[in-house]
């Protein structure tokens, strides 16, 4: 197998960047709602514009939201809030998403698209550290399997302690996706190929896909859309 550090850079994980391009031009980007492409064109200038969900992990998620009727949800890494938005625009008119991020700083360049879009009221946003969020969650007895729908989007070194949080919070027959599960290719990189800022990623992404694969209390599908996401259907 060839490894170049290329194919780590690009977004998406399909063989060749045209038949993502090709995904993207006929069937993500025509039913975009418009204000997700605003809010896509507003962090185009972001120096970390690449963080945002990619649309087409975007439009499976927006699909899933729907198949378990979710009205209660989890975000945790809001960035601008591609996601976040997505799920508000999905969501109906009195559901709520507990949109969790350690800074409010990009959130603010996202909210002017997500107030014109008349879904502002449906989001409870909470700068903090995401795990002491969720445990204070836990505490309260009647938000314990209350959720539909969480979306994990924040940092990878966490990744298995907010799934265990989560198989709490969500209900049985809930999803729970996890973002960047393919971080990038780097993860069938030997370790030494993949570039130096993304060695410690790969490192968390590798233990968590196996914990996760090991889970009897899900059903898991590991798709290679955007950055690779791993959609989680807790069972028990
Ligand atoms: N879902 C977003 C992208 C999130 S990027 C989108 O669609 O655009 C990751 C975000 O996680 C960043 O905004 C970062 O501030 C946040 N983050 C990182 N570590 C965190 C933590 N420990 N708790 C909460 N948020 C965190
Ligand atoms: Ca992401």
């Amino acid at each position: 197998m060839e490894h170049t550090t290329k194919k780590a850079s690009t977004k998406g994980l399909l063989q060749t960047e045209e038949l993502y391009q090709y995904i993207l031009e006929t069937s993500v980007y025509p039913r975009e709602p418009a204000p997700l492409k605003e809010l896509r064109d507003v962090t185009a200038s972001h120096p970390w514009s690449l963080m945002g969900t990619a649309p087409d992990a975007g439009q499976l998620m927006t699909l899933l939201l729907k198949l378990v009727n979710a009205k209660n949800t989890i975000e945790i890494g809001v960035f601008t809030g591609y996601s976040l938005l997505l799920t508000a625009l999905t969501i109906p008119d009195d559901g709520k998403i507990t949109a969790i991020d350690l800074s409010r700083e990009s959130y603010e360049i996202g909210l002017p698209v997500i107030r014109k879009a008349g879904v502002e009221h449906k989001i409870n946003f909470v700068e903090s550290e995401a795990l002491p969020v969720l445990d204070k969650l836990l505490e309260s007895h009647e938000k314990q399997g209350s959720f539909d729908f969480a979306f994990v989007d924040a940092d990878k070194v966490n990744f298995w302690n907010y799934h265990e949080r989560l198989m709490k919070l969500v209900k049985v027959g809930g999803i729970v996706v996890y973002d960047n599960t393919l971080w990038g290719g780097s993860i069938v990189m030997p370790e030494e190929l993949a570039p130096e800022r993304m060695r410690d990623g790969r490192k968390f992404t590798l233990e968590f896909n196996k914990l996760l694969a090991a889970d009897p209390r899900i059903h898991i599908s590991h798709a290679a859309l955007g950055d690779g996401i791993t959609i989680c259907l807790r069972s028990v």
